[in-house]
């Protein structure tokens, strides 16, 4: 899903104005325009953006934009054809889609240099690479706030060991690709309206490779991969969420003969809790609390990750009050959440004739006065509609 989107031609009459991708005025220099393009593929890189099919479409339209403008000659053509809209067609630039990768691969190693991913990739040779594989995991509320591994099985096409990938016996059968002599890249004439210029694209005789197999891998039949059950571990850091991506790089398809094997990309599906709810860091829960407590406070019991946790109620606490327990959300590596208990007063589902007795007699000995809510209601009623009301 690196692979970039090195396009062939475009026309201009359904062409987005790569300046305006950009953010860039017609002017900028190189500087502007590399500065423009790293800031924006930083902020819309599909890392960022799992499953936003919008931000993929912008990723892809900067991507554009950069390998365009930020080539002199590209750009020199890109701003003719801007300017003499209608003429589309005549330049169809980049022959086969070979531009130079090197600018997009260098702002993924930038941007993830530390974790050591992309510097396998070779800038000399094109090669095909595998399909990315996506693989959703369900997890409960607990594992998903604790982490946890499991283990996962899935089919794939896997690189076979016997050839390491090449296709070739032993890994070493080949010769030097006769058409490239070895460079896997090949130059072309290309007719554009400055003339004829020379291009460069991939050999097609060896896809890129710069070798040709002269005996072909037994065990894969030369292809560089078998279809295999892949059975693997995935350790889940604690505080993985719904729309938490974890990649595990090479657990994809295998490409054909020795290219780049894709990623596993891993998705969570989160069962609910019966009693918490979680909103990022956050936890959520209604607790209900008898009359009592509310009136005359008391410590109650409230559902936390792993126990139980003690919360005070002071006297005088409505239904609805919401409080805070610090710290005792999820933890992630973004730092620690809250747990949030709102409390309900509990009204008895049934009373008995002495019960509802003895409700009358103290609902008789507590005056309008004492109650701030319910006597400012009355004021106000009073004020508005010149009518007086008691408790209710
Ligand atoms: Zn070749
Ligand atoms: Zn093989």
């Amino acid at each position: 899903m690196y692979t970039c989107a090195a396009k062939s031609g475009y026309n201009m009459a359904d062409k987005i104005n790569y300046y305006d991708v950009l953010g860039v005025g017609r002017s900028a220099s190189q500087d502007e325009i590399k500065s423009a393009y790293r800031k924006l593929a930083k902020q819309y890189h599909p890392d960022f953006h799992p499953g936003d099919a919008a931000a993929a479409e912008k990723f892809k339209q900067i991507n554009e934009a950069n390998e365009t403008l930020s080539d002199e000659n590209k750009r020199k053509q890109y701003d003719f054809e801007l300017d003499h809209p209608g003429m589309g067609g005549m330049g169809d630039m980049g022959g086969s889609g070979m531009g130079d990768m090197g600018g997009f691969e260098d702002i993924i190693s930038s941007m993830f240099g530390g974790f050591g991913g992309f510097g396998g990739r070779q800038n000399t040779q094109q090669k095909s690479r595998g399909a990315d594989i996506s693989q959703t995991i369900s997890l409960s509320f607990l594992d998903a706030i604790k982490g946890c591994s499991k283990e996962i099985s899935y089919y794939r096409n896997e690189p076979c060991k016997s050839c390491s990938g090449t296709g070739a016996k032993g890994g070493t059968a080949f010769k030097k690709c006769p058409r490239c002599g070895g460079s896997g890249r090949v130059k072309f004439q290309q007719d554009t309206i400055f003339g004829r210029t020379i291009q460069v694209g991939v050999c097609t005789e060896c896809n890129g490779a710069g070798k040709k197999i002269t005996e072909r891998c037994p065990d894969c039949k030369g292809v560089g991969y078998t279809r295999k059950q892949t059975v693997i571990t995935v350790n889940i850091p604690a505080g993985v969420d719904n729309d938490s991506t974890l990649r595990k790089r090479g657990y994809g398809m295998a490409a054909a003969n020795g290219g780049e094997t894709g990623d596993l990309y891993v998705y969570f599906r989160i069962q609910p809790h019966k009693l918490l709810k979680r909103e990022d860091k956050d936890l959520f829960v209604t607790v209900p609390i008898s009359f009592k407590t509310a009136c005359l406070g008391g410590k109650i019991l409230v559902p936390g990750i792993d126990d139980m946790l003690e919360l005070t109620i002071p006297s005088g606490t409505y239904s609805g009050t919401r409080f805070c327990l610090k710290g005792k959300g999820v933890k992630t590596v973004n730092g620690t959440g809250n747990l949030f208990v709102t409390v309900e007063i509990e009204v008895p589902d049934r009373l008995s004739r002495e019960q509802s007795k003895r409700i009358n007699e103290f609902e008789d000995s507590i005056e309008l006065k004492a109650c701030s809510r319910m006597n400012k209601f009355a004021n106000d009623v009073s004020s508005l509609y010149g009518r007086e009301i008691k408790k209710q």
